[in-house]
Formats: structure tokens, sequence, C-alpha cells
């Protein structure tokens, strides 16, 4: 790709970072709202860290987040692209898809306000049903307008309705003993594990294969080591903290 001109950049600032349950990509939910029981807080930084700026947002129950990918964004981007949602084997137009591997690695997300919180001069927002990495840089923040932003019988091509993978998940006995002793700690947690893995985390190309690996994700400081017990039943076979 040919470098842009000088006056076909610009510069941006960071204004708040991300503290996310996904400390790694792997299982993040492919957008937001898909597990509502994901809770994370946004803080400001520096001259945008003022309840000046956040003033009267606390009446919209939804924001936009624009944010950097920054997890990827070493790895550069193509045109063509492979949406997980079409098996992973159909390319598309990179812009015709949500793709994280983008021209700007710029992404957007609805999330839900639980609050704001100001503490020692920290202004932070409480979200939930977010779709980010720990850490993520935020560029801006909107509020969420539904008169102009949900479009009542928009197409949407091969993303029309949401994802149908809602795998049955059950915990081991002694998975179940592990998060009895972290309830006090995370009281969510189970609702947290059950809503990311019935989203069937594994690449799509694993899907309706007979898979005998037993998987690991990182959600807060607790490791889930799971696997499939059946075409569509997922077992949580171990949770411990890192
Ligand atoms: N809702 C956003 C993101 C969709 S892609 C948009 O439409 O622009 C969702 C994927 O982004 C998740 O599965 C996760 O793996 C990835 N992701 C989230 N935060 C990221 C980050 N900071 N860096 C790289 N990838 C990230």
């Amino acid at each position: 790709m040919q470098n842009p001109q000088p006056s076909e950049q610009i510069s941006l600032n960071i204004i708040a970072k991300v503290n996310s349950p996904y400390k790694e990509k792997f299982a993040i939910p492919r957008q937001p709202g898909l597990v509502s029981a994901a809770k994370g807080t946004i803080t400001l930084l520096n001259d945008v860290n003022t309840a000046d700026t956040v003033r009267g947002l606390e009446q919209f129950s939804h924001i936009w987040l624009l944010f950097i990918f920054h997890g990827t964004q070493e790895q550069g981007w193509k045109a063509l692209v492979r949406p997980p949602r079409l098996g992973g084997n159909k390319k598309l137009g990179v812009l015709a898809t949500r793709s994280t591997f983008r021209p700007n690695p710029i992404g957007m997300s609805v999330v839900k306000l639980d609050g704001i919180g100001y503490d020692n001069n920290q202004v932070c927002l409480n979200i939930s049903g977010l779709d980010l990495l720990d850490g993520t840089p935020i560029i801006d923040i909107k509020p969420y307008v539904p008169y102009s932003d949900s479009i009542e019988h928009a197409q949407a091509g091969f993303a029309q309705t949401s994802p149908q993978d809602n795998y049955m998940v059950s915990f081991k006995e002694s998975a179940e003993r592990n998060l009895q002793q972290y309830q006090q700690q995370q009281p969510e947690l189970s609702k947290l594990i059950t809503q990311v893995l019935a989203q069937d985390p594994r690449p799509a190309y694993k899907k309706n294969k007979e898979d005998k690996n037993i998987y690991g994700i990182r959600l807060y400081d607790f490791n889930i080591r799971w696997h499939l017990i059946s075409a569509c039943h997922i077992e949580v076979i171990e949770v411990s903290l890192y």
C-alpha cells in the first residue's frame, strides 16, 4: 500500500482507557451486547478527566465508544478479510466487515452505561456488555441516540441477526466448588463464564467437527479450563486463579 501524504495524516489523543475482564483476545465476544455479564470501567485521562466532560451523560443508558484495536494494530491490514460469521472461508472487503484489521485500527461499540463514579479526582464510567480487551485506548465517547442510531428494517447482509451459537454450558462438580471459593471476590463469575462460552469462542473452522482439545480462557484473574462434551455442549473443568 502507498504511504499517505503528510496532509492526509492526523494525530489523535487517547482520552481514556478500558479496564475489562477480557485479558486476552481469545473468547472476547464478536460484538458488544452479546455478553451482558461482562462489566468494565473506563478511566478518563488528563484534561478529559473532569466531571465537566461527562456532565449530562448519566441521562443516557448506552454510549458509543470509539477505540483503537491496540492488540492487533501492528499486524496491519488487507483489502480482503474472512469474516468468522461466514465460516472463515469466504472473503469480503475489509470495509464491508467489522474486522479488527482495518486501514485505521479504529473500533466502535455501543455499551450499557451503568453509572459514573468520581473517586479521588478520577472519573470512571461503569459499563457492561463490552467486547473490549483490557487496556483498550479510547479516542472518543458519545451518547447513543436511538432515534438516529437505531434504524428499523435496516439490511445487514451476512450479519442480519445475532449469531445463533447458543451452546449449553455446564460445570463439573469440582469447577462448581472452585466457583464457590471465589463467590465473594467475583459473584457473577459463573454467569460471565456461561455467557462467554455459550458463544463458542473457538475459531470458525472448528465448528461441527470432533474436538477433543481442552481450552483455556482468561477472565479477570481466573484461568477457566473447558472442553466440548457433545456437539453443542461445553463443560467447564476447572476455575483457578492465575
Ligand atoms: N464492536 C467493535 C469490535 C468488533 S470486532 C466494532 O465493530 O468495531 C470484536 C473483536 O475485537 C473481539 O472479538 C476482540 O477480539 C477484538 N478486540 C477488542 N478489543 C481489542 C483491542 N483493543 N485490540 C485488538 N482487538 C480487540
